[in-house]
Order: C-alpha cells, then structure tokens, then sequence
C-alpha cells in the first residue's frame, strides 16, 4: 500500500533521512521506534506530505507522492493523521470536530456527516461526549476524539506519531486498545510509538531508526525480543 524508496530529506545542513526504505502492506500494523531526533516524526510528515522530501520516492496506491506534479490534496485526503498533541478545535464540539473535514474537504452533507460522526465515536467509545467540547473532556478521550475525526474521512491509512506520549499514564490504556482494536479491523496503520508491549503485541513489522536511517526492521519478535544490532539493543535498554 505503502512504499518508500530511498527518501531523503534535510533541514538546512540537518541531514535527518539518509536512504529510507520501508514498505507498509495492505492491512498491516508497522510501528516505528527509535530515539529522540532519529527523525521518526519528520518520516510520518513525509508520508502525508506536510514536508516535502528532498529525494526519493513516496509511493502510495501507485502514485509518487514526492513527484512535484502530484495532487496533494487528494493524496492527502486518504491518509488519516493523529499527533501526540491532539488539535481539535477548542471552540468546536466533539461532533463538529468530527464533521468539518467531512463537509468541507469531502463535500458531505451535515446529515451524513453526523452519521460518520456517531459512528465513529462510537467506536472510540465516545457515544455520550458528542455535543462536549474539548477542554470538557480527559486528554485520553481528547485523543480518542483525534482518533474519530481521523477515521470519519475514511481513510485508507492511518498515521500515528506517539499518540499516547502526552497522556497520563492511566489515560493511555483506553487510547491503545482503540488502536487495538483498529488493527483487528484490518486497518492498515504507522505508528511511531515507545510502547513497546503495544508494539510487540500489535504491530507485523517494527522498524527502528537511529539518526536517519533504518538500521533494522523485522517481526516485533526478532526486533524487539531479540535485535541483531548494538544500536537497537542499546535503545531497547534505555526504553524497555
Ligand atoms: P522525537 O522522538 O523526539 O519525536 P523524532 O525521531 O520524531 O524525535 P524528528 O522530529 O523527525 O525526530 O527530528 C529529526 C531531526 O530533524 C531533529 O534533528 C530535528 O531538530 C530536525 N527537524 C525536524 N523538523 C524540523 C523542521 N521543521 N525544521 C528544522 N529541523 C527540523
Ligand atoms: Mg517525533
């Protein structure tokens, strides 16, 4: 579904993706771990294009996302993207955080668009909080709203760049097993994340980078349980 081939991308003189190269199948959980500035959060960006990469290729459904003569919009519009910080709109109820991209990106009208809305709270668990707002609600429900809003344009990934590393810690139990549960569903996920439980009982491939590149990706079993090299080892014990 995904493909990235050889992408490169630098901020200045920051060279923070040297040659990355990972494919995510239809229907697949891959987690991305590794330390802080190993330019995880910048890969996810590259992926729904809120930076442009300097080289390489982002192929997604067979288009090229880093060619210049390619829609960004519509590329975009099917890559569902939940942040560590949630943004909603503050001055927006949880339905209607859930609704304006639909009716304004996807055209759909208010009926409709309220209908996805319920039915996508609902599957987040948040039936009963729609007409709150957002500064009302805990940060674990916040991001579930996030997690709602993303899933009501239908989208055929979805991108997750550590949704949980914000929260309480008694909080981030009901956001994973949200994203649990999506994964049973066949949806086909990114998501950098330091969960590692998470990562091992969820994830088909984990990829660990450090300083730009991947330096090992395999079965969470392998990657995790296992790691063939130093630098992952070395992170596994600062994190584990
Ligand atoms: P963390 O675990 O802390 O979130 P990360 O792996 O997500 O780290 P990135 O946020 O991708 O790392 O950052 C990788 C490098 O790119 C860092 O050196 C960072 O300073 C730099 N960087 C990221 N975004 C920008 C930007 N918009 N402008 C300039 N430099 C940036
Ligand atoms: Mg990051």
């Amino acid at each position: 579904l995904i493909e990235i081939k050889g992408l490169h991308k630098s901020f200045g003189d920051n060279h923070v993706l040297r040659d990355i190269d990972f494919a995510v199948g239809e229907g697949e959980v891959v987690c991305l771990i590794g330390p802080s500035g190993s330019g995880k959060s910048t890969l996810l960006r590259c992926v729904n294009l809120l930076e442009r990469p300097d080289g390489g290729a982002v192929i997604v459904r067979g288009e090229n996302l880093a060619d210049p003569d390619c829609h960004l919009d519509a590329a975009r519009r099917h890559v569902g993207m939940v942040f560590q910080q949630f943004n909603l709109f503050p001055h927006l109820s949880v339905l209607e955080n859930c609704t304006v991209a639909q009716k304004t990106v996807l055209g759909r009208k208010t009926a409709e668009a309220d209908r996805i809305a319920r039915a996508n709270l609902e599957r987040v668990g948040l039936t009963e909080k729609a007409a709150a707002y957002p500064a009302q609600i805990s940060g674990g429900q916040q991001q579930r709203v996030a997690i709602a809003r993303a899933l009501s344009m239908d989208p055929m990934l979805m991108l997750f760049d550590e949704p949980t590393s914000a929260l309480d810690p008694e909080l981030v139990g009901d956001v994973l097993t949200v994203m649990r549960d999506l994964a049973e569903e066949g949806m086909t996920m990114l998501v950098v994340t330091h969960e590692m439980a998470f990562a091992r009982e969820v994830a088909d491939r984990v990829v660990f980078m450090d300083g730009g590149v991947v330096v090992e990706q395999g079965t969470p079993d392998n990657v995790i349980g296992n790691p063939r090299h130093e630098r992952t080892r070395a992170f596994l014990r600062r994190v584990l």
